[in-house]
């Protein structure tokens, strides 16, 4: 798992985590797998805060 914290989004994403966008300029965090199986894991936008959120509850 790899994040990559973005300075503003250049296009509007859906957060997985509440379901709402993230609109264009917003900071916001890229997550993607670790590369397993030699496939490019899919890129997922979330805000900030629900990331955090859900890596807390990732890790339980
Ligand atoms: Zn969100």
């Amino acid at each position: 798992m790899r994040t990559v914290t973005g300075s503003g989004a250049v296009k509007a994403y859906r957060c997985p985590g509440c379901d709402q966008v993230i609109g264009a300029g917003t900071a916001h965090v890229v997550v993607w797998p670790a590369a397993e199986r030699g496939g490019v894991g899919e890129r997922r936008h979330w805000h900030s805060g629900c990331w955090r959120r859900e890596a807390d509850r990732r890790a339980r």
